[in-house]
């Protein structure tokens, strides 16, 4: 059984642990650099993209992280997740860094303030012909990408069309929360790539 970690210095964690859990595969959380040696796969919860980088720092996580991302651990960003896990971010704080993976700019809080959070369903072609019920909560979107970057689904805003899910190699991200909507379909098609890597 493959052990994913869940990187717990901040946001929802709690949420994810129990999806990964209902699908079958160890769930630790990770807060310590000698637990990042353990896992098969990370998981980035949602929460603030801001201070979750300045706990990483501070925990002494981001190197070993990095590195470990460097060398093709699987991982899946959830909103502030997906800030984590790009390589480029629009409006960040002047010092914000992120661990990178995702040949991407991503766009903070991209949907503006009176929609700050909104749902809507979303068909998912890899989840099946069920749409995906999407919890978005001050989220980001994907304002570039590059040709290594697969689109799984995207939101339309003022005539163009923004990617909220997408899949780099390893690497997963959503703009939006499935952790709290107990539909494990994300999670246990991030299990499925951690078992296949
Ligand atoms: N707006 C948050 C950030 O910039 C992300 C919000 C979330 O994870 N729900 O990190």
């Amino acid at each position: 059984m493959p052990t994913i970690g869940v990187l717990a210095v901040q946001g929802d964690v709690r949420e994810h642990l129990a999806a990964l859990a209902a699908v079958g595969v160890q769930a630790i959380r990770v807060r310590r650099p000698e637990e990042i040696e353990r896992i098969d796969g990370l998981v980035i919860p949602g929460g603030e993209s801001t201070v979750m980088d300045k706990l990483v720092r501070s925990f002494g996580l981001f190197e070993p992280l990095r590195a470990r991302l460097a060398a093709g651990l699987p991982a899946y960003g959830s909103c502030a997740g997906m800030i984590m896990l790009a390589d480029r971010i629009a409006d960040g704080t002047t010092d914000q860094q992120t661990l990178g993976g995702f040949d991407i700019l991503v766009r903070r809080n991209a949907f503006g303030r009176q929609v700050d959070s909104f749902e809507t369903d979303l068909r998912i072609r890899e989840l099946g012909p069920e749409p995906v019920r999407a919890v978005f909560i001050r989220a980001p979107w994907v304002q570039e990408w590059g040709s290594a970057v697969e689109v799984l689904a995207a939101v339309e805003r003022d005539g163009a069309a923004y990617p909220v899910a997408i899949r780099q190699g390893a690497l997963l991200a959503t703009s939006f929360h499935p952790e709290v909507t107990g539909d494990h379909r994300f999670h246990s098609y991030f299990a499925a790539m951690v078992r296949a890597a």
